[in-house]
């Protein structure tokens, strides 16, 4: 059978669906359109984070198109979108880029999405304590971070942070990254109020601990769909 190239149509929603269901159809059979429910994760942190080595080990886990994931990666401009399907549903994950200037996009999907994945590079944020150290990248995470936590379209958004490059020598174990960055922001006047939240570490290069960053995303969702109900498709 002849593939075709997925094209995504114009749409003025980042989350807005597909308009279009471009798989290859036999002559005359029309082409199942699947229904069900949808769930956004967006995938924030900054640039050199790991967003993408992470979205490419999750599509290689669990999209059988996509054996091997793509670990030479480049700095993502615009976005990068997958959907997963689950048993329970759809989960629609948006990588929309790190560098200081496409920050200010992050905001457009914050209303829609169900669950946030923030990534931090544990080998770039000194010794992990913002009172002692202040080389690294800590200081420039807690203020993004705080900045996606105070925004109110953000509120009761369930919050998974990734301690990632665990594999380096280097890195920052997760107990630091959680008692120097993570409790401070939650403790501080703009940690946004009450959400799930939870810190993993991973190594999104090796693969090790992406599946159950996914798990715990997709149970958080579930957990808080009464007041961030998924879009039906
Ligand atoms: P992004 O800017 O957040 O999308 O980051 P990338 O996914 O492009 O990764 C930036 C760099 O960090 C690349 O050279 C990756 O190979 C590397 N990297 C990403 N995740 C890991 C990891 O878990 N361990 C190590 N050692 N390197 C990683």
């Amino acid at each position: 059978m002849r593939r075709v190239k997925k094209v995504r149509s114009l749409v003025s929603s980042p989350f807005a669906p597909l308009k279009l269901s471009l798989r290859a159809a036999a002559p005359g059979v029309a082409d199942p359109i699947p229904t069900g429910a949808e769930y956004s994760v967006i995938l924030l942190g900054l640039d050199n984070a790991g967003k993408t080595t992470f979205h490419e080990q999750v599509k290689s886990l669990y999209l059988s198109d996509h054996p091997d994931p793509k670990l030479k990666t480049v700095p993502t401009v615009g976005q990068n979108v997958s959907t997963l399907t689950l048993p329970d549903g759809y989960l629609k994950i948006w990588d929309v880029g790190g560098q200081l200037s496409l920050r200010s996009l992050w905001q457009s999907y914050y209303a829609s999405c169900h669950a946030i994945v923030f990534i931090i590079d544990s080998s770039d944020i000194g010794d992990g304590n913002i009172d002692y150290d202040q080389s690294g990248r800590l200081e420039e995470c807690r203020l993004v971070l705080e900045d996606v936590l105070q925004n109110s379209e953000t509120e009761g958004v369930p919050l998974l942070i990734l301690a990632n490059k665990q594999d380096r020598e280097d890195c920052v174990e997760v107990v630091r990254i959680k008692e120097g960055l993570v409790k401070r922001v939650f403790e501080g006047e703009k940690s946004g109020g009450i959400r799930d939240s939870r810190v993993l570490p991973i190594s999104a290069l090796t693969g090790t601990g992406v599946k159950e960053a996914v798990e715990w995303v997709r149970s958080r969702i579930k957990w808080n769909k009464e007041s961030r109900p998924p879009v039906m498709r």
